[in-house]
């Protein structure tokens, strides 16, 4: 079966984002190493612009939108992130965005989507369904939909993430990882990064987390459909995703070795870890690779493990309630 992105998609995307995104670094921890026993590389996209991973993908696909479509600008639904991304990548292309969020998401990020120039339409998230919010606004005012995973550009963009994690290792002098960590929600990450790591790290074994309370993607995978579920309790919120994508459950079918789960408490001890040992900003679901390995669900003892540390953006308040529980 051919799947939905290859290898050269992904190197493609990481040409156009050379000039526009940081180049975010790979950071080690003696203690990271000494309580894991393992090797750690930690790729910091909480450093990334807008704070997250998701520039790379939104900034991936809007540069290739044809004249016609940059003269209508684009349309996201998100929960955070992906609105920035989008907002973003719609500022530096000169073109609108309009974005599509609950009224619930934390207000740094919803003003942080206003002050990249972005139209802010609010939903409730318990009573009305996003996406065909989203449609219609597309279908009104001609803007393309830019969903936040389930889309080949997205999910090409996202895995330049790998690509320049496993390059650094490499510069580092050390061999290939053994293993590679990457927190799912959609799987629009974890898709990108598992088809970069198959090509530069063919023995790397690609180990998506997700939150205990909404594992769909580890029922999906075990049943081989993608599992739809209520929303899940956790402090995770960028994966509160109800189900997977259709493209990204192709490729992680194909190209990822397993799903595990870690509990909110392992993600706040992972938290302050950040914070403590490495003076890292990490948000809850940007702990959830690192849970994994540093609160003992996966040993991978003598390895060399590659984690995503996906995202940075949490409001001040609730950052220092969850540091202080
Ligand atoms: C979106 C997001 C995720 C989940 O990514 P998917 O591509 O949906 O699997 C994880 N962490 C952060 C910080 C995010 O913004």
């Amino acid at each position: 079966m051919t799947l939905p992105i290859c290898f050269d998609d992904i190197a493609a995307a990481a040409r156009r984002l050379a000039p526009v995104a940081h180049r975010t670094p790979t950071l080690r921890s003696r203690t990271a190493d000494a309580r894991t026993g393992a090797s750690v590389f930690f790729k910091c996209e909480n450093l990334q612009r807008i704070g997250a991973f998701k520039f790379r993908g939104a900034y991936n696909a809007l540069s290739q939108f044809s004249e016609a479509q940059r003269r209508a600008g684009a349309v996201a639904f998100s929960s955070g992130n992906h609105a920035q991304a989008v907002a973003l990548s719609a500022r530096l292309l000169g073109m609108p965005a309009t974005i599509v969020m609950p009224k619930d998401a934390p207000a740094i990020k919803i003003e942080a989507t206003r002050g990249y120039g972005a139209e802010v339409v609010l939903y409730d998230r318990r009573h009305e369904d996003r996406e065909a919010i989203g449609a219609r606004l597309a279908k009104d005012r001609g803007m393309t939909l830019i969903p936040p995973y389930d889309h080949a550009h997205v999910m090409a963009g996202q895995g330049t993430a790998a690509l320049e994690l496993i390059e650094d290792v490499a510069a580092m002098g050390e061999g290939p990882l053994d293993a590679l960590l990457v927190c799912v929600g959609g799987g629009g990450l974890i898709s990108g990064c598992a088809v970069a790591a198959r090509h530069l790290a063919p023995a790397c074994k690609v180990i998506g987390v997700e939150p205990q309370a909404g594992n769909d993607v580890q029922q999906s995978l075990a049943l081989g459909r993608i599992v739809h579920i209520a929303l899940p309790e956790t402090i995770a919120d960028g994966a509160q995703t109800l189900h997977a994508g259709e493209l990204t459950f192709a490729v992680m079918r194909e190209c990822v070795d397993e799903v595990i789960t870690v509990t909110d408490a392992q993600l706040i001890a992972t938290m302050k870890f950040f914070a403590e040992r490495m003076k890292l900003v990490v948000e809850p679901t940007g702990c959830l690779a690192a849970a994994a390995l540093l609160q003992g669900v996966r040993h991978l003892e003598g390895q060399r493990v590659g984690v995503i540390v996906s995202g940075g953006n949490v409001d001040l308040a609730r950052y220092a309630a969850l540091l202080t529980s």
